[in-house]
């Protein structure tokens, strides 16, 4: 089978032996298409992945091969995505679940860049469903990565009528504000690049590359992790108010002690979602209320290095590599 692996701070395509479920549970499917997610950037471009992984995890999927309690069959195209919380821990207890470490510790096999990959049986429990027919195979790869802005929202757990800002109008933040708006909460975004705000506004959200005067957030949503973000956010969020980190920064740096203390300011990060977050993603895919179409350029699997560079030097919202045909 094809798989896009790292080798020498590189991107190469390679064929490896066949996988097969050799008695075990779970199922062992054919990747159709894979969005790339920002954190696969960061792990490539960081050298956090070691040579020889297997990045991507954003899936839609047919099954062919099963043996599982579940009611999935050969055939059905899924979604998934690949962490699972254990439930039990003290983190998951008090709704940290991503913070579990078996929620780290899980993942599909060998990654989402690969013709096949590997489910165990939890995953199939917990975190795939049926893809929607209304959807493209293209608009369910948004299922993962929306959860994780679902579950950003909700743990900001501003009031319905509220007012938040999200920073940067990356992928992530034209869904982070189509989520926003999906839970009662008025959503304007912000972003440099004019081209960026159009597409907000082409999705009928507010959207500017410079706020009006007096403008004021109860909640802010940083989508972006560039110097010049976190003084905007400070600039524009009410005092009292609520700023939801949900990008890392090119370095080590923060928010200001004092701003925090005088301003009663709550700062506090969302990091990946919990199996509930991505039922509540798929619903609003599915109805309608979180648009995606046109977001994505699609690359074929051998081309992925280009995803990459097309990616980080924003000449495109976001990657789908096609994996199969
Ligand atoms: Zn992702
Ligand atoms: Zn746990």
């Amino acid at each position: 089978m094809k798989i896009a692996v790292i080798k020498n701070d590189k991107i190469e395509t390679a064929d490896t032996g066949t996988l097969s479920l050799n008695g075990r549970q779970g199922a062992v499917v054919k990747v159709l298409g894979c969005g790339l997610c920002g954190s696969d950037i960061v792990k490539f471009v960081h050298k956090i992945s070691p040579d020889g992984t297997v990045l991507g995890h954003e899936i839609v999927a047919k099954i062919t091969e099963i043996n599982s309690e579940t009611d999935f069959k050969i055939g059905d195209v899924i979604v998934t995505s690949h962490h699972i919380p254990c439930g039990k821990c003290k983190y998951c207890r008090h709704g940290n679940i991503s913070m579990c470490e078996h929620f780290k510790s899980t993942n599909i096999f060998p990654g989402g860049f690969s013709e096949y990959v590997y489910l165990t049986e939890e995953h199939l429990l917990n975190v795939a469903h049926l893809k929607p027919d209304n959807l493209t195979n293209i608009e369910a790869s948004f299922y993962e990565p929306l959860g994780c802005c679902v579950r950003a929202v909700k743990r900001a757990n501003l009031k319905s009528g509220d007012t938040a800002l999200v920073i940067g109008l990356g992928s992530i933040g034209i869904l982070m504000a189509q989520a926003l708006k999906a839970s009662g909460i008025n959503a304007v975004g912000c972003d440099l690049l004019p081209e960026r705000v159009e597409v907000l506004k082409s999705f009928g959200l507010e959207a500017y590359t410079e706020l009006p005067q007096n403008f004021e957030a109860d909640g802010i949503f940083m989508t972006s992790g560039a110097d010049k973000a976190i003084d905007t956010a400070l600039k524009y969020v009410r005092s009292g108010g609520k700023i939801l980190v949900f990008s890392s920064t090119p370095k080590n740096f923060g928010y200001a002690n004092n701003e925090i203390y005088y301003r009663e300011l709550t700062v506090m990060g969302s990091y990946s979602p919990s199996p509930v977050d991505l039922q509540d993603s798929l619903e609003m895919l599915k109805s309608g209320q979180v648009k995606v179409s046109g977001l994505s350029t699609v690359y074929e699997l051998e081309n992925i290095e280009q995803a990459f560079e097309d990616t980080m030097s924003n000449k495109i919202m976001k990657a789908y590599i096609e994996v199969t045909k």
